[in-house]
């Protein structure tokens, strides 16, 4: 099998499953039990939250344990907005986000929040003035993320949140990280809140964070007594989180190197395909190169990856969690219909190698063809 979706999951590595493995076996106690079971897993909890904190450069109470970036993208947003609804009732969100973000926001509308769109320039940089534009003194929050999910164009953060503090320093910064942790290096302090996710960062599911600074309200979306955190109650899930903190620590080492070697592989697909007048390449040069988006323009993205699925290659449509639909990050970039409707997502990671990527081609260039010259017969 060839797998070109980590953007969508990724495969847990062994180690982080054997950790998983040994903290079910070996820890089954609940760590707020008060008995000795209780605190032998509050001891390992302790000890996995402190390794999570210091990767990510964040106190403890900085860090709330969720159960994946789509809990964490609702508990910032919805959180944020009741507790700061007497300040402002005003939200700004970039046109390149991942779809929880714009169904919390459709939520929030029906609740009277008003949410404005930021736009975006051709290489998918968000357009600085308009986001001066945008932050208002009754702005309470502005969510942009950090690498888009379809076509992995990365934002300045730093510059971000200056212009947004600038105009309103009141107003709250969060960005979705899911697709750029342990594919780029990204500065916490950047932002104000951060959402992440286990499964992109070959962990498991089931499992994310929500950074909030300490300086930042926010109502819980959770309410419970098994506390694990004053803002997530619930037993605290101690493999996923021993395996997260794992999964977080392979991710961020050597990050400079697994780049360039994602960034070789990306060159090389983009070279071949090249060759293809029909097809156009999604990519700008703010673009991280784990995240390949093509548009096919006349083949349906699911007829080809089904055609491929036979090969046994897995590549994926826009995002996992909106097959099939209009890429609406593409239609921002490029403002083209029959694009943002025929993209699909190749994504690629350290672990693939040279040898999957020459085969791909291969595979691609026979299914292009055949599928081509079906098209071309209707
Ligand atoms: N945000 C982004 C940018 C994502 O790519 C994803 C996963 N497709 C999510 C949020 C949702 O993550 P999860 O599956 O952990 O809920």
């Amino acid at each position: 099998m060839i797998y070109l979706d980590y953007s969508a999951t990724t495969p847990v590595t062994y180690d982080v499953l054997e950790s998983y493995n040994k903290a079910t076996r070996d820890y089954m106690g609940n760590a707020n039990s008060l008995h000795a079971l209780g605190i032998k897993s509050k001891v390992l909890l302790n000890s996995a939250t402190k390794q999570i904190c210091e990767l990510l450069n964040i106190n403890e109470e900085e860090l709330i344990i969720t159960s994946g970036a789509t809990e964490s993208n609702n508990t910032a947003l919805k959180g944020v907005a009741l507790a700061y609804q007497n300040r402002g009732k005003h939200i700004v969100v970039s046109k390149l986000e991942h779809p929880s973000i714009y169904k919390i926001c459709e939520f929030l509308e029906t609740i009277g929040f008003e949410i404005s769109y930021v736009n975006n320039d051709k290489d998918g940089l968000i357009d600085f003035d308009d986001l001066k534009g945008q932050v208002r003194d009754d702005t309470i929050l502005v969510s942009i993320c950090a690498v888009n999910s379809e076509t992995g164009v990365r934002q300045p953060l730093k510059t971000l949140r200056q212009i947004i503090k600038k105009e309103n320093p009141n107003a709250i910064f969060h960005s979705d990280i899911t697709q750029a942790i342990g594919k780029v290096p990204v500065n916490l302090h950047d932002v104000d809140m951060a959402s992440m996710s286990g499964h992109k960062i070959f962990g498991p599911k089931g499992i994310g964070i929500l950074y909030k600074n300490s300086k930042v309200n926010m109502i819980p979306l959770i309410h419970g007594s098994g506390k694990f955190n004053d803002l997530r109650s619930g037993t605290p899930p101690l493999p996923l989180i021993v395996a997260l903190s794992k999964a977080l620590r392979i991710a961020l080492t050597d990050l400079e190197r697994k780049e360039d070697l994602v960034a070789k592989l990306n060159d090389k697909v983009c070279k071949d395909l090249e060759k293809y007048p029909d097809i156009k390449i999604n990519k700008t040069k703010y673009s991280i190169p784990h995240i390949l988006s093509i548009s096919l323009m006349n083949i349906k993205p699911e007829t080809f990856v089904h055609a491929l699925e036979e090969d046994e290659v897995y590549v994926g449509t826009n995002t996992a969690c909106a097959s099939g639909e209009l890429s609406s990050s593409v239609m921002a970039i490029y403002d083209d219909k029959v694009r943002a409707t025929t993209t699909i997502r190749i994504s690629i990671s350290h672990v693939t190698t040279n040898e999957e990527i020459n085969k791909f081609l291969n595979l691609f260039a026979i299914n292009y063809k055949r599928l081509n010259s079906l098209m071309n017969k209707d």
